[in-house]
């Protein structure tokens, strides 16, 4: 870096006290100390109520509303031990983050003075003043009442001194407001549609669970440059900044040793996610300087998302006693790559079965194939719909960029199992004798599961791939709540696996044996969802040609992809498995046309101020100094001396001048273009026209200022370049 040009880097580096356990404490010891565990409730709750919650949380008994004083006041007792002085339903509104509203266990004692208190009646329900919550129009304000009701499938947890309580959130009038509330509804139709399909193979599976096992890529850059920038702190990106000299072509990131600055934060990260029962097990550097990767092993999903947006609000907090800042934005800096965060899901059984992986008999490699295939059918019925999940305005960076999934929804499945469809769909109805023998089913496909143990062959332009014993959903973004995506999956998958029960059924009434009738239904399932397998380069152009061809929806516009919510055959889904009904849906897609206009009116407005308050006066300021320079030149030297030692700096007056005009005529522009666009009173089209008018600018624009920080005395530069921003000593 020249000669500080920000003193505010002189106090970033300047580190807290981190606080890190006494050497002889191990993760082991120190995990969940801060959830109201299993461990906790059998310690604090009368054993009645331990066993009637237990049965809740493992079997989704329904809550008998008697025991929630004996809860609360366990939970509570625990709690005050631990320090903690409040409590909050925390949630997920149909913002990106969690909401909490803190309030305190003290209740009067009727003496004058104050005791400690947590009713059940507080536990189970309450009712924030939340009209302020995007709701889409569910809620007016005149009837703002909404609920937050207790989940006791995800633990309380304590943060600093509150203790939380995960809920959903919904309306008066029953609707949902949340992420939790449908994701719930959408694991527990999966769970039924999956059992019913494993007892043919196997009986006593009375639950089927969903995983997700998330990986968070996120950036970190110094605090002190951070505030430097206003576009990083308004919008989560930069919205300029030309590409530094070097950058992440020397592929020296990835995989590389942690920066020691950065270490020490992982480490308290670390830490942190543990004691709050996060089980994070994987960290390292990504691809682009400064970005880095976080992943815990997999979980049940509702817990996993509630985790993901609890680890996502404990960075933040950590990275600032380190004196960093996270960006969790999918593209802070164009050019590099960007963030996403896998979804790695699959489905597994009670009885210890993973659904998604090859087993050791032919039984369990039907099953295994049966599962794959069903969930490539939805992938391919709801393509659009999942591609909708994973959309938004930050998002839309990432996806058809030359770094990440393109915006086309297809699935890789590598050699072998491409293969071993390929087989089963070639086989015809006589092989299927041969196969159905008498000592059960001889799969003529030798050793499915040495096969794919080997799963090195990985496809990363996919978005959605098979990985040996799980599909990563790679497309979602970093900054998203899974739950957006887990919704769409899990619901696709179990209106298919409902639609696979009948098709078998069918077949076994007409009298077929079962396991021929679940390789005829899976024969032809193979057969109408090729579309959507395709195992190549999913950032050519000859890609997007053939998937138009092979009618996988193809649009870009992600206002126009939040289209696909509301189409009938989504509508059908989403209301036939209970998750959501058509307002519900309707409602949140006026939320997400809102939130896509908010974003990009905010990152207009701030490249706007900092184009005309930042840069053109700067430039303005450098190209005065270089006139004064030319007069200068004229006293002092013969004319043509004069002409030809001023011809560099007269050619550089004129660039700044051509790009200082630009500038200013497309921020004038811009302005104009938003003002037509604020007047339009149907959220969709006011979406639509910021994508289609606003964001092509903010480009345009970015162009011009990008070329001026090129030719701009470096002193005279205000904001922190991509070469300072992007590189942790
Ligand atoms: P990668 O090789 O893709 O970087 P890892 O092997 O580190 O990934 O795993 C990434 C995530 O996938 C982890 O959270 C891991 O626990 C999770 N995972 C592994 N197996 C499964 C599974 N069967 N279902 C869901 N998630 C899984
Ligand atoms: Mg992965």
């Amino acid at each position: 870096m020249s000669k500080l040009r920000f003193r505010v880097v002189e106090t970033a580096f300047k580190k807290k006290a981190v606080e890190v356990p006494t050497p002889a404490e191990r993760p082991s010891e120190y995990y969940a100390r801060y959830v109201f565990n299993k461990e906790k409730m059998f310690k604090y709750l009368p054993s009645k109520v331990y066993d009637k919650l237990v049965d809740a949380i493992d079997n989704g008994a329904p809550l008998d509303r008697s025991i929630a004083d004996a809860v609360a006041e366990g939970m509570k007792t625990w709690a005050v031990e631990m320090g903690a002085t409040h409590y909050t339903h925390w949630f997920h509104p149909l913002t990106e983050g969690t909401a909490e509203k803190h309030d305190a266990f003290i209740e009067h004692d009727g003496k004058g003075g104050v005791m400690e208190e947590f009713s059940g009646k507080l536990l189970v329900q309450q009712e924030p003043d939340a009209s302020s919550f995007p709701n889409g129009g569910i809620r007016n304000t005149f009837e703002a009442r909404g609920y937050t009701a207790w989940d006791p499938s995800s633990p309380a947890f304590l943060v600093d001194d509150t203790l939380c309580i995960p809920t959903i959130f919904i309306a008066y009038t029953g609707e949902s407001l949340d992420y939790k509330a449908p994701l719930l509804k959408a694991l527990r139709a999966v769970d039924k549609a999956a059992v019913e399909v494993c007892h043919y193979f196997n009986p006593d599976v009375k639950k089927v669970f969903s995983y997700l096992g998330w990986e968070q890529e996120y950036f970190l850059i110094d605090e002190g440059l951070y505030a430097a920038r206003p576009d990083l702190l308004l919008t989560g990106r930069t919205l300029m900044g030309h590409d530094s000299a070097k950058n992440q072509q020397l592929e020296d990131h990835y995989f590389g040793s942690v920066p020691s600055r950065v270490a020490a934060f992982m480490k308290d990260l670390e830490i942190e996610a543990l004691k709050l029962g996060i089980p994070v097990k994987t960290r390292h550097n990504e691809v682009a300087p400064n970005q880095f990767e976080l992943a815990p092993i997999f979980e049940e999903c509702n817990l996993a998302v509630d985790h993901n947006m609890l680890i996502m609000s404990v960075m933040k907090r950590v990275a600032r006693r380190h004196g960093f800042r996270v960006l969790l934005h999918e593209k802070p800096f164009k050019g590099i790559n960007g963030s996403g965060k896998h979804n790695n899901w699959s489905l597994g059984t009670d009885t210890g079965a993973l659904l998604m992986a090859p087993g050791k008999t032919p039984e369990d490699n039907l099953r295994f194939i049966t599962f794959v295939v069903n969930t490539l059918m939805a992938v391919y019925r709801h393509n659009g719909l999942l591609k909708a999940s994973i959309s938004s305005a930050t998002n839309a960076h990432r996806l058809g960029a030359n770094e990440a999934p393109p915006a086309i929804i297809s699935s890789f499945l590598g050699k072998q199992l491409s293969q071993v469809l390929q087989h089963i769909e070639e086989s015809t109805t006589d092989d299927l004798i041969g196969i159905v023998g008498k000592q059960g089913m001889k799969l003529d496909i030798p050793q499915i599961p040495e096969l794919l143990i080997d799963n090195t062959d990985r496809n990363r332009t996919s978005p959605f791939a098979f990985t040996g014993n799980r599909f990563e959903f790679r497309a979602v973004g970093s900054e998203a709540n899974c739950a957006s995506a887990m919704i769409a999956l899990n619901a696709a998958v179990a209106e298919q696996l409902t639609q696979f029960k009948k098709d078998v059924d069918a077949l076994i009434e007409k009298g077929e044996p079962k396991i021929s009738a679940i390789l005829e239904v899976i024969r032809g399932y193979i057969k109408t969802c090729k579309p959507i397998h395709f195992d190549g380069n999913g950032y050519c152009d000859e890609w997007k040609e053939e998937a138009k061809k092979r009618g996988l929806d193809c649009e870009t516009s992600v206002p126009v992809i939040f289209d696909n919510y509301l189409k009938p055959e989504t509508i059908a889904m989403f209301e036939g498995l209970g998750v959501m009904n058509k307002v519900e849906l309707e409602a949140r897609n006026e939320v997400k046309w809102e939130t896509y206009t908010k974003k990009i009116q905010i990152e207009s407005r701030v490249l706007g101020d900092l184009a005309m308050n930042h840069i053109v006066p700067v430039a303005t300021q450098y190209q005065t100094d270089l006139i004064n320079n030319v007069y200068k030149m004229k006293d002092l030297f013969p004319a043509d001396k004069s002409a030809r030692l001023s011809a560099k700096n007269l050619e550089l007056i004129e660039e700044i001048a051509d790009h200082t005009a630009y500038i200013k005529e497309h921020v004038d522009s811009m302005i104009e273009a938003r003002k037509v666009a604020n007047k339009i009173e149907s959220e969709r089209e006011k979406a639509i026209a910021y994508h289609d008018t606003i964001v092509p600018m903010l480009e345009e624009i970015r162009y011009h200022i990008d070329k001026l920080e090129l030719i701009i005395d470096n002193q005279m530069w205000t904001l922190p370049k991509y070469r300072e921003l992007l590189f942790i000593r």
